[in-house]
């Protein structure tokens, strides 16, 4: 007899949305991931008709291991993910015992780890019908994909692996095409937004630190404990009042706008510093010495930074975008007669010092000397080069 028709695959998850909301697993399931519509209709889906491996990977911050431990509660519910048994209760909580999550313990996910992770993937299941191994950070498997591929592709029938990564370099391609994937995107502003004053945070300042993000709920969560976030828009927004035409007025707001971007930092810097900590007395509750792969960690710490400052100066420039677009729209506003030579001047103006502030975001990804760039910028932005 042939199957039932299904409703829809983790390809075509539109095939499904809405059309049966009787259907396991029920939405509620994945209340904790934010603003991702379309990995959540796939993850429903694919949750239906279960297979050996998923690969949930996008940016950081949009939810994928939050979505890890939902997809795990839909494969280990007696109900398919009815959202209010026991069992779900205790795997989205992270505390099943057929829900297993592997960590790293050092800067990459190492040949050793993965060997553990081989050994763990023969267990039964000690509760429900299968056990499910969430395994995070895969993208950092580099050398350890060999010794995972085997098992990855054809693991016992009782266990499910669910792999998460922020990105899918070429050395994962071979794990990538035995899963099925599922793509997460960076979370919508108004999403991260509408999030933040659920927690709480004031419908303004959440607006504001949505902006800052870059889609990235780990983001937006140190931003709002940021003291000097709202002092570092403010002073993005002053710069057309600072600059006066001269060049060391020039000079200085550039100087002091990455000054700014260094202090942004500070809340990343702690955070990482609060691990290391941790770390430390982790492994002398274990009698070692010092950190596992200590170098390797920090050189991770490194990267994040880098990547912090420059999404907090895309995010300055887009402020400072925003202000002399509003010069553009206020230029041209109640001017529907005769446009005088004066305001046409204005508007020209704005238009080219938006175009340059692009162009200069648009050259973050290529790691410019940033003094110079904002230097550059600042003096067209004064007029110094008309
Ligand atoms: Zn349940």
């Amino acid at each position: 007899m042939a199957d039932p028709p299904q409703p829809g695959t983790a390809d075509n998850p539109a095939a499904e949305s809405g059309t049966n909301p009787e259907t396991l697993p029920v939405l509620s399931l994945f209340d904790g991931v934010v603003g991702q519509k379309r990995a959540v209709g796939a993850l429903r889906s694919a949750a239906r008709r279960p297979v050996h491996a998923y690969l949930l990977h996008g940016p950081p911050g949009s939810g994928k291991r939050t979505a890890g431990r939902a997809l795990a509660a839909a494969l280990l519910c007696p109900e398919g993910g009815c959202g209010h048994c026991a069992t779900c209760h205790r795997v989205l909580r992270g505390a099943h015992p057929d829900l297993v999550e592997i960590e790293r313990s050092g800067a990459a996910l190492e040949v050793d780890e993965a060997r553990s992770i081989v050994v763990r993937a023969q267990n039964r299941p000690l509760e429900a019908t299968r056990q499910v191994l969430v395994v995070d950070d895969v993208h950092l498997a580099g050398k350890a994909v060999p010794a995972l591929l085997k098992t990855v592709e054809e693991p016992p029938p009782t266990t499910v692996f669910v792999l998460i990564a922020d990105d899918t370099p070429p050395e994962l391609a071979t794990i990538v095409s035995r899963c099925v994937t599922i793509p997460f995107d960076p979370v919508p502003e108004h999403d991260v937004a509408a999030w933040l004053v659920g927690r709480g945070v004031d419908p303004a300042q959440a607006r504001a630190v949505a902006g800052a993000s870059g889609g990235r709920l780990d983001r937006a969560e140190l931003l709002v404990g940021d003291p000097g976030f709202a002092a570092r828009q403010e002073q993005w927004r002053a710069v057309p009042s600072r600059l006066d035409g001269s060049g060391a007025a020039a000079a200085a707001v550039a100087e002091e706008l990455l000054a700014a971007v260094d202090e942004a930092v500070t809340p990343l810097r702690q955070q990482h510093a609060r691990e290391l900590v941790v770390l430390a007395e982790e492994a002398e509750a274990v009698g070692n010495k010092g950190i596992a792969g200590r170098r390797g960690i920090e050189d991770r710490h490194r990267r994040e930074e880098r990547r912090w400052r420059t999404d907090d100066l895309r995010f300055g420039l887009a402020t400072l975008a925003g202000v002399y677009r509003d010069k553009v729209v206020s230029s041209t506003e109640g001017t529907q007669g005769a446009v005088s030579p004066g305001v046409t001047q204005t508007r020209q103006r704005a238009v080219r010092q938006v175009a340059a502030i692009e162009q200069a975001t648009q050259a973050l990804p290529r790691n410019p000397n940033e003094s110079l760039l904002m230097d550059a910028l600042m003096v067209v932005l004064s007029g110094m080069d008309e």
